[in-house]
């Protein structure tokens, strides 16, 4: 099978370079053993700060070695009585064709009607984020004005939809008028195209003349300064991710006017996904609710191969995806 390595570590955006494609061959299943042949596997943002050597709350991927991050794929041999051929399970075993590794190291997977895909975006870690952000972070109420940005992603598309269908004024941003329009599929009440607007405070304060009491933050930088001058008292703030710093050289500047979240009582809060895990069943719950009354809309990006999986990954920072971004192996 084929891997991706991590090369060399990125210095600012990563490039081709700090990639490499090599072969292995698989060894047969030991004894609790499962081989596995992926079918598809993930890249993320979060994965950019895998590739820096320094302490996170995830390891820094290793150089030389195969990367690592969410894959599905099915059983083609196996060694435990727990799974058997033919199995579909999900793993942290992506940026590879395939794998041998305990079968306790993976899940089988329960599509419920799903395509399997679905479950490394709407259905998976990104759709929890989501509604783990919005309904537990930033503590989601009646009436509140939601603003989300990077909205057409995979994670900013879930928080309009669940905060529409929850009933709130949305207001999402995103880049080009194409994700503008897709914004309005989702059924956003008000879409900024950041790239058009010189002054993305103004835009937020004709887009939300109420002031916005929920700001689900993925983009950093000129975002949150736009969320927190146009924000009411008493608004919270889920910080999810800030993309547009993830691959500065110098440390970035600002929030410039952090001061406002003083005479505002302002929430900032940040979270990390995988503290959120015991909300999967309710969020579960809900999402087949959603999609059995034909609610829920999502979008893939797709590149096919392996060997196309850095240029997927790259493809994130440029915003080639609409919804998630994902390889089909
Ligand atoms: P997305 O599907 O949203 O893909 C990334 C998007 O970010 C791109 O499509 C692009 O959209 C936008 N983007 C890239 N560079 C910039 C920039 N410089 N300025 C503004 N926008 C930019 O990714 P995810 O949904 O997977 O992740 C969204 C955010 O959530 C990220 O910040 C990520 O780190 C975070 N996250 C956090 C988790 C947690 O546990 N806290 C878990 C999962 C994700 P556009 O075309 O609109 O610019």
């Amino acid at each position: 099978i084929r891997e991706i390595r991590l090369k060399s570590r990125p210095v600012g955006l990563p490039t081709a370079d700090n990639f490499e494609l090599a072969s292995v061959e698989l060894p047969a299943p030991g004894p609790g053993e499962v081989q596995v042949r992926n079918t598809w596997m993930t890249v993320d943002p979060y994965m950019r700060g895998r590739m820096n050597d320094v302490k996170s709350y995830t390891p820094p991927f290793a150089l030389g070695k195969a990367m690592e991050g969410g894959a599905i794929g099915e059983v083609v041999a196996s060694n435990d009585p727990s799974l058997k051929v033919g199995d579909l399970v999900q793993s942290m075993f992506g940026w590879r064709e395939g794998f041998t590794a305990p079968a306790s190291s993976v899940t089988k997977l329960e599509t419920h009607g799903l395509p399997p895909q679905a479950f490394l975006g709407v259905a998976g870690m990104p759709g929890l984020t989501a509604y783990a952000g919005l309904l537990r972070i930033a503590a989601l109420k009646p009436g509140d004005v939601v603003f989300v940005s990077g909205g057409a992603g995979a994670v900013g598309s879930m928080v309009c939809q669940i905060a529409k269908l929850k009933g709130h004024k949305v207001i999402a941003s995103a880049g080009g008028a194409e994700k503008v329009a897709f914004l309005k599929e989702l059924g956003v009440d008000e879409a900024i195209d950041y790239k058009a607007e010189a002054d993305l405070t103004a835009a937020l304060q004709r887009a939300a003349p109420e002031g916005v009491d929920v700001y689900f933050e993925n983009v950093g930088g000129d975002h949150l300064e736009a969320a927190i001058t146009v924000a009411n008292p008493f608004a919270r703030f889920a910080l999810c991710g800030m993309i547009s710093q993830y691959n500065a050289t110098t440390p970035p500047v600002g929030p410039r006017n952090i001061i406002l979240a003083v005479g505002k009582s302002l929430r900032l809060e940040g979270f990390i996904v995988s503290n959120h895990w015991d909300m999967m069943s309710d969020f579960a719950k809900d999402l087949a609710g959603w999609h059995a009354a034909g609610k829920l809309k999502w979008k893939e990006t797709v590149k096919e191969g392996i060997e196309r999986a850095p240029e997927a990954f790259l493809g994130l920072f440029a915003g080639e995806n609409f919804g998630k971004m994902l390889v089909k192996l």
